[in-house]
């Protein structure tokens, strides 16, 4: 497999060739190449991608104050559903509209751009920051068990666990996913998102305080009730 890369410190394009044997070795869906100075331009970079031969991202080793630095690809609807899959890129998305913690497990590269891109679609409102946990796999192991109760994803196998979701909510999402993943302009599949995530998340707000509305008149009547 060719590779095309880019240096993440200058641009320089060039190519990696990726041995046919390299899949073997490794378990999941994501490898990390190093490409050595002298190679594409002065520069020596890691580059991480997936079985499909697509770049996810760059880790750099120029920087003068810090060891390694990180540079996502950005990613967009396409390279998620095509990396995640749609199962796994509509529950990223409705947990975001519902507003459920969710534990991303993998490199930092990949999840920074999923989160990117989970606040280039949905709504202002939600502070998708203030919702995500990015670890490592070795990360995760020390993560209180709190914390491992909440929707997990791991983004080299792809397994989700913990998702406890409206099956409608998540059927939408994934319509929603399929059309945007057709059109090939990357503002206008994340306007459509934004869209429909908007529309969604005001009936699933809707039914929520009319469900709260529910339980208090329904806590009214009791007390009613033992008072008589
Ligand atoms: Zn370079």
């Amino acid at each position: 497999m060719k590779l095309q890369i880019t240096c993440p410190t200058c641009g320089t394009a060039g190519e990696l060739e990726v041995p046919d044997d390299a899949w073997n070795k490794v378990q999941g869906n994501i490898i990390m190449g190093r490409v050595v100075p002298g190679k594409v331009c002065e520069h020596g970079f890691k580059v991480e991608f997936s079985r499909s031969g697509l770049v996810l991202g760059y880790h750099a080793f120029d920087a003068p104050d810090v060891e390694e630095r990180i540079r996502p690809v950005e990613f967009t609807v396409q390279t998620v559903i095509r990396n995640l899959g749609v199962e796994v890129a509509a529950a990223l998305l409705t947990a975001g509209i519902s507003e459920e913690t969710v534990v991303l497990i993998g490199s930092l590269a990949v999840t920074i751009g999923i989160r990117s891109f989970m606040e280039c679609v949905l709504p202002d409102s939600i502070d998708v920051g203030a919702l995500i946990y990015m670890v490592t796999k070795e990360e995760y192991e020390t993560l209180p068990e709190s914390t491992k109760q909440h929707m997990t994803v791991d983004l080299s196998s792809k397994i989700i666990t913990n998702p406890s979701f409206d099956e409608d909510q998540l059927a939408w999402m994934r319509k929603v996913l399929l059309q945007a993943n057709m059109v090939t302009n990357k503002e206008a599949a994340e306007t459509l998102i934004l869209k429909e995530t908007s529309k969604l998340r005001t009936t699933v707000s809707l039914l929520r305080h009319l469900a709260s509305r529910r339980a208090a008149g329904l806590e009214g009547k009791k007390k009613k009730e033992d008072a008589s």
